[in-house]
């Protein structure tokens, strides 16, 4: 038999000719879906536009917050988060912020349909943050990226005008900081009644400071200057470092050296990368080393731990060179076990001391809870703290104020004797 008898025959075949037409169906189809896969691709190439935002961005926060208010109000799928604000007086504020849940969400926004799809990978965590990684992708149809920075500028400018007239503060979360708690009101800076002109040798020398960017380029020094507000507890050091903060229109970064986890390393990353415009607050700078003059027994304890070592936060507030403005607040309740070497200027240029009620704040602290008083019960309220010479902080004073906040002024300023028995 020939070859094309052979052929001849199979064609002939219904089994195999029907089989030949079910490959060609299958192979026809296979061709199919990879051409409009390749299609689909190319569309989304040159007609869509993507933009993936992760967690770990700065805008993250923002954004979700903004497709929440503007475009995904109407949207069914929610997700809650709550956050608890505690004032002074101990009243507890709830919050509930509703953000798109995970899944995907469509809205309209200047005209252009775009999805917004949040995805959480259940497996990779955020190291530094210790929450599920998320990433929010929006995607639309178009070539305009103009309408994306146009998003995050609004995004950004509604995070802006909730923060306004309040305090920011940050916490170090890995290597980066993060905003902690809700912003808080500003406190005013006369509010926190300080002895007689250590408010204002403290403000003046601050904008000083902010003002004078050129002479300190000028002369290679590094643009910071440090501060030290020591003195009992209770006595407004870390109120008075925020009210500063308010009446700059600053944020503060809280740092505790104490934390273990923070290295050398880590701190030098933290004190260069510090968001802008923000005093970095050193609280209970004692509680983290014991003088180099003290007992070799206590810096052994230390040996081995993930700690920050003496010369490295000496290293760290020496390079902190930078050129924005850095301002380094620290506060002691024992400035006598601060090594000499860390208070030396250049690490420290100020150094304050906020004590115990002097006279004069005492009246003014009175004249201010009690506003509508004749001007002579301050007078005796002070005299009459005074007389039991005892010594007394401002948080001891409020809290009595507190607790006779309906009594008669007069009732006040005779019973002072209270104070001391909270
Ligand atoms: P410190 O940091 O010195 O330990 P805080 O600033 O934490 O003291 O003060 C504790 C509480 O006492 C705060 O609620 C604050 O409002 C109040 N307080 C302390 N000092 C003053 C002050 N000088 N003027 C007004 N309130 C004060």
């Amino acid at each position: 038999m020939t070859v094309s008898e052979y052929l001849t025959t199979l064609g002939d075949n219904p089994y195999f000719g029907a089989g030949f037409g079910l490959f060609g169906l299958g192979a026809g189809a296979a061709i199919l879906r990879k051409g409009l896969q390749a299609s689909l691709i190319l569309f989304r190439r040159h007609y869509m536009i993507t933009l993936e935002v992760p967690c770990r961005d700065k805008s993250y926060q923002w954004l979700l917050h903004w497709i929440t208010v503007r475009g995904a109000r109407k949207t069914q799928h929610l997700s809650v988060e709550t956050t608890f604000e505690q004032h002074d007086t101990g009243h507890i504020k709830t919050k509930y912020d509703f953000i798109p849940s995970i899944g995907t969400h469509y809205f309209n926004h200047k005209g252009s349909w775009i999805k917004v799809e949040r995805t959480r990978e259940q497996h990779t965590l955020d190291l530094h943050m210790g929450v599920p990684w998320e990433t929010v992708t929006l995607t639309s149809l178009g070539k305009n990226k103009g309408l994306y920075f146009d998003i995050l500028e609004e995004a950004r400018q509604m995070a802006l005008t909730q923060t306004e007239g309040k305090t920011i503060m940050y916490t170090a979360m890995g290597p980066d900081w993060r905003p902690f708690g809700h912003p808080r009101k500003r406190r005013p800076l006369d509010s926190v009644i300080l002895d007689t002109g250590i408010s204002d040798r403290i403000l003046s020398d601050v904008e000083d400071f902010l003002q004078a960017a050129a002479w300190y380029g000028d002369r290679g020094i590094p643009y910071r200057r440090g501060y030290l507000l020591h003195g009992p507890p209770g006595c407004g050091k870390s109120s008075y470092i925020t009210a500063l903060a308010g009446e700059l229109s600053f944020g503060i970064c809280v740092l505790n050296l104490s934390d273990r986890g923070l290295t050398d390393d880590r701190l030098n990353h933290l004190l260069s990368v510090a968001p802008q415009n923000t005093i970095i607050l050193l609280e209970d700078i004692d509680a983290a080393f014991v003088s180099r003059e003290d007992s070799a027994q206590a810096k052994t304890a230390y040996e081995g731990l993930n700690r920050v070592t003496f010369s490295g936060l000496l290293n760290c507030l020496d390079g902190v060179a930078s050129t924005e403005a850095r301002i380094v607040f620290m506060t002691t309740n024992y400035v006598e076990r601060l090594d000499p070497a860390l208070v030396r200027p250049g690490r420290v240029d100020v150094k304050e001391y906020i004590g115990f009620c002097t006279e004069p704040q005492l009246k003014k602290m009175f004249t201010r809870f009690y506003q509508t008083v004749s001007p002579d019960l301050p007078d005796k309220f002070a005299r009459n703290v005074l007389a039991q010479s005892k010594n007394v902080s401002a948080a001891q004073i409020q809290g009595y104020f507190m607790r006779h906040k309906a009594d008669s002024p007069n009732v006040v300023a005779e019973n002072v004797k209270e104070i001391w028995e909270e």
